[in-house]
């Protein structure tokens, strides 16, 4: 009999109104992250949400790992089943719990029954399997009111489950029970991480990536799609927009005084950014800016790149600091594949002394020679679409 994960839900619950709602958002999620591991049954009853192996032979560790990843759960527990039996259960919980009762001072057990055909009442229960474990345990004491360890026994439709201290979750919530947005993500190590922080609140993303062939080259995309692959661990199935972004850096290049070059860019990544936005129903700009990290990040370069669209952009880097990026950035395992050594097209045409503090109308008269429009356009027609999905996802 394998065993079963338990998912205590997050903030989804705070919800009242749109709590069903959010419940369904989420089993959805975890229904499509655990795919490749084999078939299972996810429910929900009193906002926890149960996974069940539907089949023999599931990959019930790499499930435990994958659901661990899905926003809107705070707390992930693996149960053991057992025979529903009180013996059995003693048992199998001095069995299970072997490690938790040698390392807790102090436990209580705490029983649920689902099943009401269960000759015992949970204090019954509770109260049984609590003095079996302290005659195995002796070093351990019962404590109903503080216990270090609380040992949860479940006695469900087809079997009893025993399970102790649960592991974090991802928190947040689910991802699409917030609406949708375009993030810019290049291949550095920050828009990965500002993704993953949007993603977090329930948004579902569209990624969207500038390509400036053959400036940049063909590993430099590979590495921004296998990027977006490993995002899809948190933000589900994505569609990654990669917009031929050469011709328009070559037109400012070769019309535009230099020290606006990069900002220029950016004012047509934004700009592209909120065409494919509003076609998709999406309704804000995310980027991985950092206030003073670099010449295009003062407040000054950002008000003159936000000033040609009217949809919020989220910048949810912008206060921290660099090392406590890398971090994140190791801890959700984009930092290895962001540091691979290809070119992004923000580093093509670097101006050798960029404009920090521009004023708009300077960044509007530099880029009047231009038929923005037009190139603008162009790009989109020539936007190639790569849809990034778990398949093959360890
Ligand atoms: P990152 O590490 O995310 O590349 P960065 O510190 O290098 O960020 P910039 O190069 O100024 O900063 O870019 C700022 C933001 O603009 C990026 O975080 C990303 O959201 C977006 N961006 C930059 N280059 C591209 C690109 N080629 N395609 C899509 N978005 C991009
Ligand atoms: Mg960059």
């Amino acid at each position: 009999m394998n065993d079963i994960i338990l998912l205590k839900l997050g903030e989804i619950v705070l919800k009242g109104l749109n709590r069903k709602g959010f419940e369904q958002k989420l089993m959805g999620n975890v229904r499509r992250r655990l795919v490749p591991y084999g078939k299972f049954k996810v429910y929900c009853l009193q906002s926890t949400v149960y996974v069940e192996a539907a089949e023999e032979n599931v990959d019930m560790d790499a499930a435990f790992e994958a659901v661990q990843k899905v926003f809107g759960v705070v707390k992930v527990s693996r149960a053991a089943p057992c025979e529903k039996d009180k013996d059995a259960i003693a048992r199998k919980a001095i069995e299970y719990l072997h490690d938790d009762m040698l390392r807790a001072r102090s436990f209580k057990v705490e029983s649920k029954r689902s099943d009401k055909s269960f000759p015992m009442s949970s204090i019954q229960l509770s109260q049984y399997v609590g003095g079996e474990l302290a005659e195995a345990y002796p070093q351990c004491r019962v404590d109903v009111h503080e216990p270090e360890l609380t040992v949860f026994i479940e006695i469900r439709d087809l079997a009893a489950y025993i399970h102790a201290a649960p592991v974090a979750g991802a928190g947040g919530m689910p991802v699409g029970s917030n609406g949708v947005a375009v993030t810019l993500l290049s291949g550095g190590i920050d828009s990965p991480v500002s993704t993953y922080m949007i993603a977090k609140r329930g948004v579902r993303l569209i990624p969207v990536h500038f390509f400036s062939f053959p400036y940049t080259s063909q590993q430099a995309k590979d590495k921004v799609v296998e990027l977006a692959r490993l995002l899809t661990q948190y933000c589900g199935r994505m569609t990654l927009e990669v917009v031929p972004f050469t011709h328009i850096q070559e037109e400012i290049r070769d019309k535009c005084p230099e020290e606006f070059f990069t900002l220029i860019m950016r004012r047509f990544m934004m700009r592209i950014a909120e065409k494919i936005a509003l076609s998709n129903g999406a309704k804000a700009i995310v980027t991985g800016e950092n206030l003073g990290q670099v010449a295009s990040q003062t407040m000054e370069a950002m008000a003159s790149t936000q000033a040609v669209i009217d949809l919020p952009v989220l910048q949810p880097l912008v206060g921290m600091d660099k090392e406590e990026i890398v971090q994140m950035s190791r801890k959700i395992g984009t930092f290895d594949t962001s540091i691979l050594p290809y070119e992004d097209c923000c580093t093509v045409f670097t101006p050798r002394h960029p404009r920090t503090r521009p004023t708009v109308a300077e960044v509007e008269e530099a880029e009047s020679v231009l038929d923005v429009e037009a190139l603008v356009e162009e790009s989109l027609q020539g936007i190639e679409r790569i849809h990034v999905d778990l398949e093959g996802m360890a």
